[in-house]
């Protein structure tokens, strides 16, 4: 499994290729304002086919370039409770994403559910539903490589913001319990900040917004 990242945009969005080796699929996750032409660049240097879009959940910052990609006829993925967001991006007030230009919606290939497998080559992600940052986060976990995408439900030190239209903090902790319980060495990729360390390392900081 290769994973590699890039940061974009006017809220400092993660972006990432993930491929299943050189040479192999991947998948093009959180396309966020900017991003495309180091994706492009990356997908070529890794010598890969993107198969689809994986957006982690539906917030403005993690979809605005589906577009470029479905233009491209690349299918768009997102999991389920965040699809509206997906079809019309951008459904609440800009001023919190630094007043982007508006972004055309895309009507999502396929709304995966935690009876899902997110596939790419020879990858397969376990879908675990994490809402409470949006209705529709989630987070995809490879048991196997012990990676895990984990969109803005918990960052290297800290976790994703349950202020906006549709949060919900309950939903919130529980998800994040739901997630800690992985294995503590499972690598994770948030949609902003640092990545590529591991829950055992996020979790304390977790934790402090938990109480
Ligand atoms: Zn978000």
């Amino acid at each position: 499994m290769i994973v590699k990242g890039g940061t974009f945009g006017p809220v400092a969005t993660n972006t990432y290729v993930v491929a299943d080796g050189q040479g192999g699929s991947a998948l093009v996750v959180d396309p966020a304002a900017g991003s495309r032409d180091w994706v492009l660049q990356t997908l070529a240097r890794l010598e890969v086919t993107p198969i689809a879009v994986w957006d982690t959940h539906g917030h403005w910052d993690h979809v605005v370039e589906n577009h470029l990609w479905a233009d491209d006829g690349l299918p768009i993925w997102c999991g389920r409770g965040d699809e509206d967001w997906v079809r019309a991006p951008a459904p609440f007030n800009p001023a919190l994403f630094g007043n982007p230009p508006p972004t055309p919606g895309v009507e999502p290939s396929r709304v995966l559910g935690a009876d899902d497998v997110l596939e790419c080559g020879a990858l397969s992600f376990e879908l675990i539903p994490t809402p409470g940052h949006s209705p529709g986060c989630w987070v995809a976990y490879s048991a196997e490589h012990g990676e895990a995408l984990v969109g803005d439900l918990i960052f290297a030190q800290g976790v994703g913001r349950t202020d906006f239209p549709g949060s919900d903090p309950a939903a919130m902790i529980a998800s994040l319990e739901r997630v800690l319980a992985l294995p503590g060495e499972t690598v994770i990729y948030p949609g902003h900040g640092p990545w590529a360390g591991t829950l055992a390392e996020a979790e304390p900081y977790a934790r402090m917004f938990m109480r």
